[in-house]
């Protein structure tokens, strides 16, 4: 799409909303928001983002918040190609990256099968946006050469399935995305698949909003940190090296767990 172009009706973009603060909207999702004249979005799609839809907009909450589903996977996918086929131009707004822990392939894939075009606009996905508020970097030279996003979510009644021992890589950096139910275990078993208790590990929530907290400990206190440190709201568990070596105050004392807010 040519700048200047618009949406075309009866088509899709899946559209990264990014972490939450619009100013970290692509020039391109926000051009494509204010074109919309449909968007169905995420719960974890920020305020400010929904702010600069058109006013005659219909705006649809598809929210998923972890345990409290209100629309299945196969209902956003009908609803989105339901509005193409009528003609609307669509906007699926999505938290962070929608390649990213995103569902997007079941989308694209219901748009394609429907014969509705279907496009994708990347986003600055919430790890990218934890490592900048803290002032680090999430690769690091000798220290952390491999980065890896991971989810730690697992089905209702299902036990978390990973490949602990290859994810217990002193030289990487783990991004947990929907870690915090599952951090005594993803703590357990990276320490019993022999990553060092003492790993830094930072904890950071509701990233890029007004209400964004972080939470320095070590891989060994994480459980405790974990049900204890933080809101709600969602969070971005970092592990590795690396995170020890933030700028920010509390890293002086990567080891100390308190947390701090903005
Ligand atoms: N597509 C999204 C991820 C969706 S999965 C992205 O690229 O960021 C939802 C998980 O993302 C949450 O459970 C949390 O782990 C993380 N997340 C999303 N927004 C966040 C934010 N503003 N701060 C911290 N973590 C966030």
């Amino acid at each position: 799409m040519a700048e200047g172009e618009r949406i075309a009706p009866g088509s899709v973009w899946l559209v990264g909303a990014g972490p939450g603060d619009p100013e970290l909207l692509t020039r391109k999702a926000e051009r494509l928001i204010r074109q919309a004249s449909v968007i169905f979005y995420d719960a974890l799609v920020g305020p400010g983002v929904l702010e600069l839809a058109p006013r005659d907009v219909r705006l649809v909450s598809v929210g998923k918040r972890s345990g409290r589903h209100s629309k299945d996977q196969r209902a956003i996918d009908a609803l989105i190609v339901e509005a193409a086929l009528a003609g609307e131009r669509v906007v699926r707004l999505k938290g962070g990256d929608p390649a990213i822990f995103g569902r997007a392939t079941e989308e694209l894939d219901a748009c394609r099968a429907a014969g509705v075009p279907v496009h994708v606009c990347p986003g600055v996905t919430a790890a990218s946006a934890a490592a900048a508020s803290l002032g680090l970097s999430l690769t690091l030279r000798g220290l952390a050469r491999r980065l890896t996003f991971v989810t730690a979510h697992a089905r209702a009644g299902e036990e978390l399935d990973l490949d602990w021992q290859a994810l217990a890589d002193p030289q990487a950096t783990l991004a947990i995305y929907m870690g915090k139910a599952a951090a005594a275990t993803v703590s357990a078993r990276l320490i019993a698949a022999g990553l060092a208790g003492e790993t830094p590990v930072v904890m950071v929530e509701n990233a890029s909003l007004p209400d964004e907290r972080h939470f320095a400990t070590r891989l060994d206190l994480l459980p405790l940190a974990a049900r204890t440190a933080l809101g709600d709201g969602p969070a971005v568990i970092l592990v590795g090296r690396g995170l020890g070596l933030a700028g920010s105050a509390n890293q002086s004392h990567p080891a100390s767990a308190h947390a701090e807010s903005r």
